[in-house]
């Protein structure tokens, strides 16, 4: 991609994805049909997790999680500010307020300290909590976890960056969205993610009754399940067996399928999702050894111990005032060079509707992330020349080289 514009992120799509699409074109099912399951059980085995359900984008993957861990009006749920706004919102669809708990300066990652005071605070108790990867790196998961045991809240993961990381809990290897320390794990297929599906998530768990809810959310709150059936009337012939045509609504939910055409990219896109994590290890590893010498105008992302991320983003952080340069006058530059840079992300506690909600609150460590982050390209089909090119432009728009 050397001379054409680099942006922060992009897919890589071949022609065998093309192919699997267009097979699916050629079928029977364009919506709900074989692949939809064959996506979902590749995932899940990928993951390690039970279950895998696929829906229509990863903001409704964190609905569905919200409204089937019961969250209800009244109920309360933390979020880090840095993240993307469907995080918080994934509460406020289900009537439930979002407690902000600030991150940790230098990760932007939620710092469980700061949960275990909120806990410790609430009078009526925290309904859920909802820890996000930032970047590909994960939050304390075991820590959370043992809260969440003796403070009896929902521990949902919005992974959506974070697809193939794993991490270390004491000697065992976990991969995010095995579920192992957390009811629920949130996957997006943006095209910006790990792998592509257009719009498109997920979510895994490894509770039966969640995944059952999970599929009934995602289809109006309808199920076609005889054990389900509370209108036994209705639902059954003379011979006690169910009506074919007969289906139920216990509860109300929406249209967030996945369709066939979807995830047959996603299923093709997954079968690659080593190599492209691979790529992405090692243009980090190149971006960390040559930013080095920007240290401490320029700092890389700092590396959790037991963490092997997957880089869903390659964010460094940058003391713009001992530069010398505004944020926005390095973003100009770069893009006037030919390379596209990003904010992850604006604290979502700092937006209007937020602000409107719950007024305002100090939370120091994400106004520090986000005053420093700025997230540089970061793709597998980039070149290592590609990583020359953004280093050397970066020093030169830093006035460093
Ligand atoms: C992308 C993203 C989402 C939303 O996913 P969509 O598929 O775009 O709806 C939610 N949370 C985080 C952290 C994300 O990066």
């Amino acid at each position: 991609m050397t001379g054409s514009f680099l942006p922060y992120g992009r897919h890589v799509v071949d022609d065998d994805d093309i192919s699997a699409v267009a097979e699916v074109l050629r079928g029977d099912w364009l919506t709900t049909g074989p692949t939809v399951e064959k996506f979902e059980a590749s995932l899940a085995e990928r993951v390690g997790a039970r279950f895998a359900v696929a829906c229509s984008s990863g903001t409704a993957g964190l609905h569905m999680a919200t409204a089937v861990a019961g969250l209800s009006p009244g109920d309360r749920a933390v979020v880090p500010p840095m993240t993307f706004l469907a995080t918080a919102n994934a509460v406020r669809y289900q009537g439930g307020d979002v407690v902000f708990s600030d991150v940790d300066p230098q990760t932007g990652l939620l710092n469980i300290d700061g949960v275990q005071d909120i806990v410790d605070r609430a009078r009526n108790g925290i309904r859920a909590v909802l820890p996000v990867h930032l970047a590909g790196q994960t939050v304390d998961m075991p820590s959370l976890a043992r809260l969440a045991k003796k403070a009896g809240f929902v521990v949902i993961e919005d992974a959506c960056h974070a697809l193939g990381t794993e991490y270390l809990d004491g000697n065992e290897v976990v991969s995010v969205g095995s579920c192992r320390h957390s009811t629920m794990a949130v996957f997006s297929f943006h095209p910006v993610k790990t792998i592509a599906m257009g719009e498109g998530g997920a979510v895994t768990t490894n509770d039966p009754d969640v995944y059952r809810k999970l599929l009934e959310f995602r289809n109006h709150g309808m199920t076609r399940e005889a054990n389900q059936f509370q209108n036994r009337d209705m639902a059954l012939d003379s011979d006690a067996e169910p009506n074919p045509w007969y289906y139920e609504m216990p509860s109300i939910g929406f249209n967030y399928r996945a369709s066939d055409i979807h995830c047959a990219l996603a299923h093709s896109q997954l079968k690659k999702l080593n190599s492209f994590i691979a790529r992405r290890r090692e243009l980090a590893a190149r971006y960390d050894e040559q930013l080095q010498y920007l240290s401490p105008i320029l700092l890389p992302p700092l590396r959790i111990e037991g963490c092997n991320p997957a880089w869903h983003l390659y964010a460094v952080r940058i003391d713009f005032k001992a530069s010398g340069m505004t944020r926005k006058q390095v973003m100009v530059r770069l893009r006037e060079a030919g390379i596209g840079s990003q904010v992850h992300y604006i604290p979502v506690h700092l937006q209007p509707y937020y602000r409107r909600l719950y007024g305002e609150s100090s939370l120091p460590g994400a106004t520090a992330y986000y005053a420093a982050t700025l997230s540089l390209p970061l793709f597998p089909s980039m070149s290592d020349g590609d990583v020359g090119r953004v280093v050397d432009t970066l020093a030169h728009c830093l006035g460093m080289n």
